[in-house]
């Protein structure tokens, strides 16, 4: 057993579905704590980036618009979750990739199905190894967002404008 991070999206589905409480609720009974939180809307590249070890399957075209929003709606709430053990933790609660072969006691489970076209809308996504939990963490994050230093950071000099609250004139 080891310290590890695990990547959770609550995809489009879910957050269509009201899913969200429901889903907070499960994590949080695993007793890992929460270190980084925020609502995303997905680009293409970044759905393809998340998903490249799928480029090659029949259905990565229609995961990529599941993922994106396109069937719901376009947001999905993504979280880091940090604690021993916490990626086999996290799987354990979200159950198998296939919403009808997974346990009805698991979030999949409970609130997955398969579309008449063959999407699998599982509700939520969950890091399947530490290497895949890195190279996802990465992706969604930058190390600012984050409460905790997981990973090594290094500071660089960039030049940039920054969008702030408009100041109302007095
Ligand atoms: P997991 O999300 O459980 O780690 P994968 O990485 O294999 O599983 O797949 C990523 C996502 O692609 C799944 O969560 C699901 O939304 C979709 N998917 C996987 N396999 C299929 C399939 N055979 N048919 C349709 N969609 C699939």
């Amino acid at each position: 057993m080891s310290v590890q991070q695990t990547l959770v999206l609550i995809k489009p589905d879910g957050i269509a579905k009201s899913l969200t409480g429901n889903i907070l609720t499960e994590l949080s009974d695993t007793g890992l704590i929460l270190v980084g939180a925020k609502i995303v809307q997905v680009t293409r590249e970044l759905a393809e980036e998340h998903y490249q070890h799928l480029s090659e399957e029949k259905f990565f075209d229609e995961l990529i618009r599941y993922i994106m929003g396109e069937f719901h709606v376009k947001r999905v709430l993504a979280l880091i979750y940090h604690g021993e053990n916490a990626i086999a933790k996290v799987r354990d609660v979200v159950g198998a990739t296939n919403p009808e072969q997974a346990h009805p006691s698991t979030i999949r489970g409970k609130f997955g199905r398969i579309t008449t076209k063959g999407v699998f809308e599982n509700v939520v996504h969950a890091s399947e190894s530490e290497k895949e939990a890195e190279r996802e963490i990465k992706l969604w994050f930058r190390p600012g967002e984050l409460i905790q230093t997981i990973y090594p950071v290094e500071s660089r000099q960039v030049a940039k404008t920054e969008i702030f609250w408009k100041q109302e004139k007095k």
